[in-house]
């Protein structure tokens, strides 16, 4: 059936457990019973402020514990879930799951604390995309702001005024705005006048080879410009993928906002967040 749909007969899926081959339409059906058997899970990664290193947010990723296939990465389903339409169900959930989170930690651990969602484009295209981040912020009663959503400039390609409407109409609900993997796709930089944004996260592949000792390379004129871009059109500068203290460092020198990273600390699961604000906080103070 798989052939007869023209989409390829298997493909090869690695989950971090396992490696075996799975029939695309297996796959999808595991796929369409992830939400109902609850497969699905969040975990979370800091956003920490350069100023004083507190955590302004964490970033919600979603995981699948399959119970054959073990833990999928969302680089492998969520282009399934893309192509699939199934992403419609996941996103929501993840929206819905995201706030609810927290609003409880609102309650436990941190009242100023932000949850950053990623949203998919095709997510983004949907007619009721706004409506039900409406909904998600009324169910869980968090104030929005404390609400940003991750979008990418490849999901404003196809139609840019429509992207910018959509993003207008999220900014009105109160939200904030966050642009992911800065750097790697095609929009034009003179759309960005035009998009409401709050948050410019500069792709990890421009913070990988910075150091202290290279101030000229490419990466770090580029890193550089984009900063000095985000404080022309005030907006904050997070940089990605930080994973040494030299790093850190040299997006420190350069006046970048916030960092996120392996060496600030890695996606946790809920249970652990709370944990890791102790540990932190201890360790900074
Ligand atoms: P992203 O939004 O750019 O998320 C950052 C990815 O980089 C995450 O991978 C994170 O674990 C990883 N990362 C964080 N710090 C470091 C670091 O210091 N070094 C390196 N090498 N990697 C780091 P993850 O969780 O596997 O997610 C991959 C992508 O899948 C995400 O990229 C995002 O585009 C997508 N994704 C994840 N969760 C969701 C979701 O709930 N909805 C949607 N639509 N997409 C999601
Ligand atoms: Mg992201
Ligand atoms: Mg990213
Ligand atoms: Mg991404």
């Amino acid at each position: 059936r798989a052939k007869e749909k023209g989409r390829g007969e298997w493909e090869f899926f690695k989950g971090e457990m396992n490696e075996f081959k799975v029939e695309r339409l297996t796959m999808e059906s595991f796929l369409r019973h992830a939400i109902s058997k609850d497969e699905l899970s969040l975990y979370f990664q800091p956003q920490i402020s350069l100023d004083d290193g507190k955590v302004i947010a964490l970033e919600a990723l979603v995981r699948w514990n399959h119970p054959r296939l073990g833990i999928v990465s969302p680089g492998l389903f969520i282009p399934l879930a893309e192509e699939t339409g199934l992403i419609g169900h996941i996103g929501r959930w993840v929206l819905n799951e995201a706030c609810r989170q927290l609003k409880k930690w609102h309650e436990t651990i941190n009242s100023e604390l932000s949850i950053s969602v990623n949203v998919s484009g095709r997510q983004f295209q949907k007619l009721d995309f706004v409506y039900e981040v409406k909904e998600a912020l009324q169910r869980s009663k968090i104030d929005p702001r404390f609400l940003h959503l991750e979008l990418t400039e490849s999901m404003m390609v196809e139609n840019v005024q429509y992207g910018i409407n959509i993003m207008r109409e999220l900014k009105e609900l109160g939200i904030k705005i966050s642009i992911d993997d800065f750097g790697t796709g095609y929009s034009s930089l003179s759309y960005l006048k035009d998009f409401p944004i709050d948050i410019l996260k500069i792709d990890q592949s421009f913070i990988r080879n910075l150091s202290k000792s290279d101030h000229n390379s490419t990466d770090a004129a580029i890193v550089r410009a984009i900063i000095t871009m985000c404080k022309g059109l005030s907006v904050t500068a997070l940089a990605e993928g930080v994973e040494t203290k030299q790093q850190l460092l040299v997006l420190k020198d350069y006046g970048c906002d916030h960092v996120q990273g392996f060496f600030i600390g890695k996606p946790v699961c809920a249970a652990e967040v709370e944990n890791l604000f102790h540990t932190y906080h201890t360790k900074s103070s």
